[in-house]
Parts: structure tokens; sequence; C-alpha cells
């Protein structure tokens, strides 16, 4: 029988069954059976795992994440007799790549039945990439609240020098001790909350492209995201104190996102064109040697650009004329350089999704453009009632001290690369984003202009 799900903690979305959803109608579950968010859980380890059937984990982190839980979570499973395997990475820059998984495989332990990765990014990713290869569970013991990728069924990985998103398994159980998480670099608790905060963005998005190219949207999927934010930015404000009910509702915020796109199926209750900054960001700095920064700093910059560009395009009235010859006098040649530009070595790539996805042929363009023109005021209601007001959006960031500027970032972004940003955007995928619809309108280039011009972005 339908049942309303979205009033549910995130602890007991957890059922094996699933919903059947009464919103859309489908069958929403995710792989992920235990969830111990609160401050000592680390004891709630053999606990866990007793209930998974497990009975000697594979430990692993890096030098860092020994010491914030990974020896605490060896002195406890010998307290509770509990074998386990032990490999400590000990290199300086850790890299989700192959010599990474390599090594893990190579110091793995056929006789473990289940991986425990300590960490967060990187030793999550590795974790489910193994745990994906070897058949079996993984149990994340996590220390930081930067992302949420902690409940998700991917990892982001670089193979072959390019970043891809490889599809495994969720995680069967995540422990995230708050006394753990709350010692974390003040940076990466940051991070945490910005990509919490561009779900904003996600769900507006969502319910754009639902309208626009008629993409599946879940009103039930949307509300649990929404209930969400709206739990942390009351806290946001204590973040800077390491407070714990701040860092839970960080943690909380970031798995319900993980699971709101198992839910979904897609990643797009949990991404939309703020994340397209921050992806484009990475590929840049990939090229060029640098270190990017932490994912949810990106998007958190991200998310800001975006809100402004929101708050513009909100100002506009669409012209459909103007938006026809914009895309009539659309310069193939012209479209190709900018991408080998802003792409570089994985240009030929996004050259192929275009050949496949045609969102440059006119006739789908005037498609999309009839729904904009005619249904405009619904568009303006969707951003209307997904986006909050950008004032308070902004003192909210401020009172959390985050970084809200391209400049604010740890590697030199210049003004280029942000409108790089935008503008590659809509070509990494086929994702109908803020950048796809100012595109359709032929407001593009005006948005760069007057929103990403970045001398008086103060
Ligand atoms: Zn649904
Ligand atoms: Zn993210």
């Amino acid at each position: 029988m339908a049942e309303d799900y979205t009033n549910l903690p995130v602890s007991e979305l957890l059922r094996p069954e699933g919903f059947q959803c009464p919103y859309c109608g489908r069958v929403h579950k995710t792989g992920l059976r235990h969830l111990r968010v609160r401050q000592g859980a680390l004891n709630d380890i053999p606990e866990v795992l007793g209930k998974l059937g497990a009975k000697r984990p594979f430990v692993f982190c890096d030098a860092n994440t020994w010491e914030a839980a990974g020896r605490r979570v060896t002195e406890i499973l010998s307290a509770a007799g509990i074998g386990y395997a032990l490999h400590i990475f000990h290199e300086e820059d850790l890299e989700p790549d192959e010599r990474a998984a390599g090594s893990l495989a190579m110091h793995w332990d056929n006789t473990c039945d289940i991986l425990m990765p300590v960490g967060s990014g990187v030793l999550n990713d590795l974790g489910k990439v193994l745990g994906h290869v070897a058949n079996l569970p993984t149990m994340i013991i996590g220390t930081a609240p930067s992302m949420d990728g902690y409940a998700s069924n991917s990892s982001s990985m670089l193979v072959d020098g390019i970043k891809v998103t490889l599809y495994n398994k969720c995680p069967a159980a995540i422990i995230a001790d708050i006394d753990v998480m709350r010692q974390a670099p003040m940076r990466m608790i940051k991070s945490g909350l910005g990509d919490v905060i561009a779900k904003y963005i996600s769900i507006c998005e969502w319910r754009i492209s639902h309208l626009v190219t008629g993409e599946a949207y879940c009103e039930g999927i949307a509300t649990l995201v929404r209930h969400s934010l709206k739990k942390l930015t009351a806290a946001a404000d204590r973040l800077t104190e390491r407070d714990p009910e701040t860092v839970a509702s960080i943690v909380e915020g970031l798995v319900l996102a993980g699971m709101a796109m198992a839910f979904a199926e897609t990643s797009r209750p949990a991404s939309g064109l703020e994340h397209y900054f921050s992806h484009i960001w990475d590929m840049m700095c990939l090229e060029r040697g640098q270190t990017a920064d932490l994912h949810g700093i990106q998007v958190g910059v991200g998310t800001v650009l975006t809100m402004r560009l929101y708050q513009w395009l909100r100002t506009v009235t669409p012209d459909r004329e103007k938006a026809l010859a914009s895309v009539a006098s659309f310069d193939r040649a012209r479209w190709e350089e900018d991408v080998r530009r802003i792409f570089g070595k994985i240009a030929p790539n996004i050259l192929e999704i275009e050949d496949r996805v045609r969102k440059n042929d006119p006739e789908k363009h005037k498609k999309r453009l009839e729904v904009l023109c005619d249904r405009w005021d619904e568009v303006l209601k969707i951003i209307g009632e997904e986006l909050p007001d950008i004032g308070w959006f902004e003192n909210m960031m401020r009172s959390a001290g985050m970084p809200m500027l391209p400049q604010d970032l740890s590697f030199p972004a210049t003004a280029q690369d942000v409108q790089d940003a935008l503008r590659g955007s809509r070509e990494i995928r086929d994702k109908y984003l803020g950048s796809s619809v100012l595109w359709d309108l032929g407001l593009l280039d005006e948005a760069v202009e007057r929103v990403l011009g970045c001398a008086e972005m103060e």
C-alpha cells in the first residue's frame, strides 16, 4: 500500500522492501541497511557487524583517518573479540585511481567478509569499488562530513587520468560518530554544508527540467530533501563552534542526499548547475596539474553563483524572436573551439555527447523554447518556491563562515574559468540545467557578462 514516507526520519527509510511511492507510483529503496549517526556511534560497530552476519572486517584508512578513528575502531574490534585485517595508506596525496585500488587489492585478505573503509571521500570511493569487485558488503566508518557520497551507489574515480563515475553498490552500513566527525578539519565540515545547501538548486532544476523536457520527477523525494535543508540551515550558524547538533544535521543531510539519489535512480535530487561549476573546475585543475578545492567547498561557491544567475533570470521576459535568432546564428565551429579550450584532453568525449544527444539541434531547441515561452509563469513559480531569498541565503552562508566566491577557492580560479564553467556546464551530460534555460532563451552570453563579470563580484 502506498505510504507517505516524507515525514520519516532518515533511519526509518532503510527498510529492504522500500516504499511504494504515493507521489510518483514507483518503488523507492536503498541498499543501505544500517545507519548510526550519534555521539559515540563507533561503539555500535560490533553490534552492526553482527546484524550483517559479518565476522572479519578488512579495515583500511590513511595516516590521518587512522589517528581520527582507525586506531579506536581496531581497539573496539579487539575488545569485542572480532578479528580483522588492516591496511594503512601512507601516500601523501591519495587519489582514487588505479594505483590506490591496486594497492588495496594487493593487501586484500581473503578471510575477510566485509570492507571497512575509515574515512570520507577517497577511502569511501575505494571501498565501494573493491566491495563491488569482491562482491562483499561495505561498512563505512565516516571521519568527516565532507560530501554526500556516503550512501550513494557510485564512486568518483580517476581512470586513465580522467574523472569518471563508476556505479557499484550502496554501502550496507554507515557509522557516523559525531564525536569523530566534529573534530574533522573545519574546511571539510564546511564542505559538507556546501554539498547539502546545493540541493536548493538541484530540486529547483529538477522541477524545471520536468516541465520543459518531461523528465521524471518525484515530489516525495523532493520533499525529503527540502526537510533536510530546513533542518540544516536552522543550525548552520553554530557550524564554526563544531556544534554536535549542527554536525549531525550535516551528516544526515549528506546521507539523505545519497539516499534520495538511490530512490530516484538518478543524481537529480542532489546535483544541478552548482555541481557542474565544481566538476569543470576539477577537470581544469586536473588538466593543469593543480589541486582542486574540496568538492563541497566548490559546490557551495557554485551554489552562490547559481543563485545569482536565477536572481537575474527572474527579471527577464523570454523573447521568442531573440532566442530563435540566437540559435539560428549558432556557429558549430566556434562552439567546438570553446569545447576544446574548456575541456582539454576530454574534449573528444564531450563532442561525442552532442553527436548523440543533439541538444543544439534547432528543432529540439524550438520545442523547449515553446514550453519556456508559453509557461514562463510556471518556471518563475518554481524558482520562487524552491530558491530561498538570496539575502537570507548569503547571510546564512556568511554566518557559517563559508567560502562564497571564486576567489575564496584554494586554487587560482580566474574570471575566465568561472565563465567557462558556466558555458561548459550544459555539455557534460544530457541534463537540463539553469545554463540550458539561458542558452535556450538566447541569454547565455548576457548572463555570463552580467552575473559573472567578475570584477564586481563582491
Ligand atoms: Zn516517488
Ligand atoms: Zn556533491
